[in-house]
């Protein structure tokens, strides 16, 4: 009878525990940590472990220990000093033959006096003097058939396990191989998105298989000192204006038909053709190099991808601007022959679209420019070297600040200061957005300290995230990490997302989304009326204010569509709930209009332009600072 109760007291807290909504979306060692962790309370052990096979198989590897002996006194600190203690430890097969026998073997392995157990007794050269261990308890974990870790509890006593002690162990190696399965399943649906996505549109190769090939070809020219390649690059022109006048599925439609098109080309030297982009393809040639024959070869693609597309009931003129760049003769390294391709198409659209250009010494060297850009920017990130400027965000007077909002500048040492839209987009193409992110939020932080030890309560600080942040799932965990090192709290934030970064995965979005409002944040819809998010999605997203565009701001009172826009967005947040805040706010004419259609915020160069941050505290605190 009372083992029965035991055995139902046990398993209760675990189903609490692991069917809580918020255990499901935590990171993996949080969730480790809290499974460990209730099972040395319950079951009175002193050291609880997650073991996993590494992929050689020889050895497992300590992923996440609980010790009771050095539990600190608050849940917080505890998982700070799981990490600090947390030096990989690894048991190895052939040390320990016999008990990898036992653990493939057996359910479950209750050894009560493990110093005298031929089980386990090779580890009483070391491992069990040294944590001082007499008893243990291992149920091994399995993802499906396959054995792939071990949950190990550890008593300082030798210890008569109990039958509810060993179901609750097994238990907790069954929750550990559902975490593990909805892990591999979530990384496989990841995997297979990509591919269906990429397959179902042209069916062919992507970018990978592209740099693939080439770095292949390329180390063979180099071993064998002879052979040559030669890169074109197709960008198909204003794609964009088909997708925005005819919707995404007519530009789908083009690019299908396009690389039917560049598949059935009969080219010389043809090695492999590629979509390496949205509106983007790539075709290698290889030893048929030779500029003449090159001629012929991007004649023909430009009159191919030339000839009328019927999309939609219409008939379609489409173009495309090609580069080529050339290995060996440009370039020796695979990398470089893609940029060096990418760098002459867009130098074919500077000319005016609609036709191919070679690589040449003058290209190269502005493409080594923006090379030496993007170089220096992630330099600049990784030694948060970048600056935040603030500008006011006023309420309907005009003259109070409720918020402000933090936009990231850059002081180049040679050409001065800079503006995201000059470094933003060398950020995007080289997968710095998400650092950036999380340089100008330490940035904010420690400007809010500031204020702070001078005794000024600064506004709610609204900081702008990139795409790549808000599907990063460790999102609110590292702003927590970060807020937590100046002592600020999240609740001085709000975040400003734009439309078009709430268009990947709805749930991973939303639970980023709802872990930052439930630590406190505000959460703006920032350019809105610009993107193509659609009401449902707003709707389901934890929003509390909208940002109108400057764009449409601009030109009030008096063009009669951007009103007519204004209006229905102002109409459309009433009806959410949601308050509204204008930018670009330029002139008492934008105010007033505003204000009378019942605008809550205000945001422009009327009030403020964005000031670095000595000159916001001189002109708006300065009474206080004193
Ligand atoms: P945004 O979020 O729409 O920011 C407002 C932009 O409008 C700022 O440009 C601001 O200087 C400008 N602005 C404000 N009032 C007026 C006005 O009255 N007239 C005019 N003509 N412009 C006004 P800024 O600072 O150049 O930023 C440009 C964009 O760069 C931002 O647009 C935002 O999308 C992006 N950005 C800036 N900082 C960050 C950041 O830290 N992270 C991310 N992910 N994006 C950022
Ligand atoms: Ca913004
Ligand atoms: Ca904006």
């Amino acid at each position: 009878m009372h083992e029965h109760s035991t055995f139902v007291s046990y398993h209760k807290a675990l189903m609490e525990l692991s069917h809580n909504s918020g255990f499901i979306r935590q990171q993996r060692h949080h969730k480790l940590s809290a499974l460990t962790a209730l099972c040395g309370r319950l079951l009175e052990v002193e050291r609880v472990s997650v073991w996993y096979f590494p992929p050689e198989r020889d050895r497992i590897t300590c992923e996440c220990l609980y010790d009771q002996r050095h539990e600190p006194k608050s849940r917080q600190q505890s998982v700070a000093s799981y990490e600090e203690d947390l030096s990989p430890v690894s048991l190895y097969r052939s040390d320990h033959p016999s008990y990898f026998q036992a653990i493939v073997e057996e359910r479950i392995l209750a050894v009560n006096d493990a110093r005298n157990d031929s089980r386990t007794a090779s580890f009483n050269s070391d491992y069990l003097p040294s944590v001082g261990i007499h008893s243990m308890l291992d149920a091994p974990v399995f993802d499906g058939s396959r054995l792939s870790g071990v949950v190990c509890l550890e008593a300082c006593h030798p210890r008569e396990w109990t039958l509810p002690e060993l179901s609750f162990a097994i238990s907790i190696a069954d929750t550990i191989s559902l975490i593990n399965t909805h892990e591999a399943w979530i990384n496989s649906k990841r995997a297979l998105d990509f591919i269906s996505r990429f397959d179902t549109l042209t069916g062919l190769a992507n970018i990978d298989s592209l740099k693939n090939r080439v770095i292949h070809l390329a180390e063979k020219i180099q071993r064998r000192k002879t052979g040559s390649l030669a890169l074109i690059w197709v960008d198909v022109d204003r794609l964009k204006a088909i997708n925005d006048g005819l919707g995404p599925q007519a530009g789908d439609s083009v690019i299908a038909e396009i690389g039917q098109r560049l598949k059935a080309l009969r080219l010389e030297g043809k090695d492999l053709l590629a979509r390496i982009g949205g509106d983007e393809f790539a075709i290698l040639i290889r030893h048929h190099t030779q500029a003449d024959v090159l001629n012929d070869t991007t004649d023909r693609i430009l009159m191919a991808i030339g000839q009328p597309i019927r999309v939609a009931g219409q008939s379609l003129n489409i173009s495309a601007s090609l580069g080529i760049c050339h290995l060996p003769e440009d370039c020796l390294e695979p990398q470089e022959l893609l940029r060096g391709a990418e760098a002459a198409m867009y130098h074919a659209k500077n000319l005016g679209r609609a036709r191919a250009t070679v690589f040449d010494s003058a290209i190269q060297v502005s493409a080594q420019s923006r090379f030496a850009l993007e170089r220096e920017l992630r330099a600049a990130i990784s030694s948060d070297a970048l600056d935040v400027f603030y500008q006011p965000i006023v309420d309907q007077s005009g003259e109070k600040m409720v918020c402000m909002e933090a936009l990231v500048r850059w002081n180049h040492p040679q050409r001065g200061w800079l503006s995201p839209i000059e470094f933003l987009d060398i950020a995007r193409g080289s997968d710095l957005m998400y650092a950036l992110g999380e340089c100008v939020l330490r940035r904010v932080c420690e400007d809010w300290a500031k204020a702070d030890s001078a005794g000024i309560k600064l506004p709610i600080i609204s900081v702008n995230l990139s795409a790549e942040q808000v599907l990063t799932i460790d999102l609110p965990d590292r702003i927590k990490e970060i807020c937590a090192k100046q002592r600020m709290p999240v609740s001085a934030l709000q975040f400003e997302v734009t439309e078009d970064s709430i268009q990947g995965d709805f749930n991973n979005l939303a639970g980023v989304l709802e872990t930052l409002v439930n630590d406190g944040a505000k959460l703006a819809i920032d350019d809105f009326g610009t993107g193509y998010s659609s009401l449902a999605r707003l709707k389901g997203l934890p929003f509390s204010h909208i940002k109108i565009d400057r764009s449409f701001i601009n030109h009030l009172p008096d063009d009669e569509n951007d009103c007519a826009i204004t209006l229905s967005i102002i109409g459309l947040a009433r009806g959410l709930g949601l308050s509204v805040v204008a930018e670009g706010v330029e002139t008492e004419a934008h105010e007033q209009w505003l204000i009378e259609k019942g605008c809550d915020f205000l945001q422009g160069y009327l009030y403020s332009k964005p000031l670095p941050f000595p000159e916001l505290m001189e002109r708006y605190f300065s009474a206080e600072l004193r």
